[in-house]
This record gives C-alpha cells, sequence and structure tokens, in this order.
C-alpha cells in the first residue's frame, strides 16, 4: 500500500524510464559485437524476435579490404541475424538475459529507436 502511494505521487513512470534506459543501454551490444558473441552461448535478434545459437550467425558486417587480416577489426564486426539479415543481433555475453519477453521488449525499443534516428525524407 505503501509503495502504491508512493508510485501515485511520481509524475512520471520511473520503471518505464529505467527500463528503456536498460534496452537503450542493451543497443551497443548489437554492433561491433563479434568478439561478445563468440563468447555467447545464446542469442537473440531485436528485429524478428529469434533466439539463436552463435554458430548459426554466418553474415558478418564492418571488415574492409583493408583490415580483413586484423583481429581486432575481426572482434569488431557486427553480427548479422541468420533469420532476417539484421544488424540486431544480441547475445547473452553482454549480460542482459535472452529470452522472449526481453527480445520482444528490445524489439518494441529497436523500432522506436529507428524511428527517432530516420532522416528526415528528402524534400525535391
Ligand atoms: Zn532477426
Amino acid at each position: 500500500m505503501e509503495f502504491r502511494a508512493a508510485t501515485r505521487h511520481t509524475a512520471c513512470h520511473p520503471t518505464a524510464d529505467r527500463t528503456m534506459n536498460e534496452l537503450l543501454a542493451a543497443y551497443r551490444y548489437t554492433s561491433n559485437n563479434h568478439a561478445q558473441i563468440e563468447a555467447s552461448k545464446v542469442c537473440g535478434c531485436c528485429n524478428c524476435v529469434e533466439i539463436f545459437r552463435p554458430d548459426e550467425i554466418v553474415g558478418w558486417t564492418g571488415l574492409t579490404v583493408q583490415d580483413m587480416d586484423d583481429p581486432k577489426a575481426i572482434g569488431r564486426q557486427t553480427a548479422m541475424c541468420p533469420r532476417c539479415g539484421s544488424e540486431a543481433v544480441l547475445g547473452d555475453g553482454c549480460g542482459f538475459p535472452i529470452n522472449a519477453g526481453f527480445l520482444a521488449r528490445m524489439n518494441e525499443a529497436w523500432f522506436q529507436r529507428t524511428m527517432i534516428h530516420r532522416p528526415a525524407p528528402k524534400k525535391s
């Protein structure tokens, strides 16, 4: 009851905000994540919300002809989802739980972020 009274006096939704921050924090693990995914047992995609094993990932982006033999550059590659091809893959090696519920919340935030960062249509 005390908890309920306290939340009613809060202007916004602190729990929701904290969750969103957590989701945003997880985003940095969706890019340059080769090394982290190598250390993961299970991976999930924020775009299609599928869960898969790291060794199912066959597509990586970020290597150039100049640094394709550089181990550091290889570790900074970005995983592509084996299901939908999006660069939206998270591994459990990042410390976030990879399960259906978490991915569903990441998916919501993913599309929100995509909308925020989508460039304005060019005026012709
Ligand atoms: Zn996917």
